[in-house]
């Protein structure tokens, strides 16, 4: 079995880590995303099966008995969110996977794959920052606002564990860091710190 090769990006939500990860893709085309499966509804810009598996609880909680999944929290709200086992295994060398995933699930992957897994926590610049984002983005009530502010502050606290951090101020030279992060990761010369 070759060894596999896998990249998470982490941050709390609204630091602009999906926007790295499309950058990323876009840039290093034998990256294979890796699409989750959420109980969340799509939002207007999204496509079941490309930026996730959009699935009832119901099966949901099929895949959880039938084990096929790597990690899964319920992150908001209830919702279920979970990394698919068919989406990491075909991680190879040549062909590495990218995972756009939370924080626990960024440690339980961790925890799971050790050195065969890089995990890249993505950092806004400060809080005042975060709420912006989220604001702008306009996707939340006030209450879910809150709660994303209130986990995004003890998230902040666990940027220490991963592998690297990467300050997403100007996002061309967060893409420019992460790239980095990768290449040096997928030639073998990365030193985790
Ligand atoms: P959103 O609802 O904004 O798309 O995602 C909410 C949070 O769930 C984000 O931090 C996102 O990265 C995270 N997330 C997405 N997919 C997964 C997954 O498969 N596992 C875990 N643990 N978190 C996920």
């Amino acid at each position: 079995m070759p060894t596999p090769r896998i990249i998470v990006l982490t941050a709390p939500s609204g630091a602009g880590k999906t926007t790295i990860a499309r950058r990323v893709l876009g840039i290093m085309s034998q990256m294979r995303f890796s699409v989750s499966a959420t109980t969340r509804d799509p939002r207007p810009n999204e496509t079941d099966g490309v930026d996730y598996h959009f699935v009832t609880r119901e099966a949901f909680e099929q895949f959880i008995e039938q084990d096929a999944l790597i990690e899964f929290e319920q992150v908001y709200d209830g919702l279920y969110y979970g990394t698919l086992r068919s989406e990491v295994n075909a991680a190879t060398p040549e062909k590495p996977v990218l995972l756009d995933i939370d924080v626990k699930g960024a440690q339980n992957v961790k925890e799971h794959f050790g050195d065969d897994a890089l995990v890249i926590f993505v950092k806004p610049p400060s809080l005042d920052a975060l709420a912006e984002r989220l604001t702008g983005r306009g996707t939340e009530s006030n209450e879910a606002l809150q709660e994303r502010l209130n986990r995004a502050r003890m998230e902040i606290s666990l940027a220490d564990d991963f592998d690297v951090v990467v300050v997403n101020d100007v996002l061309e030279h967060a893409v420019d860091e992460t790239l980095g992060h990768i290449r040096r990761f997928l030639a073998g010369s990365h030193h985790q710190v």
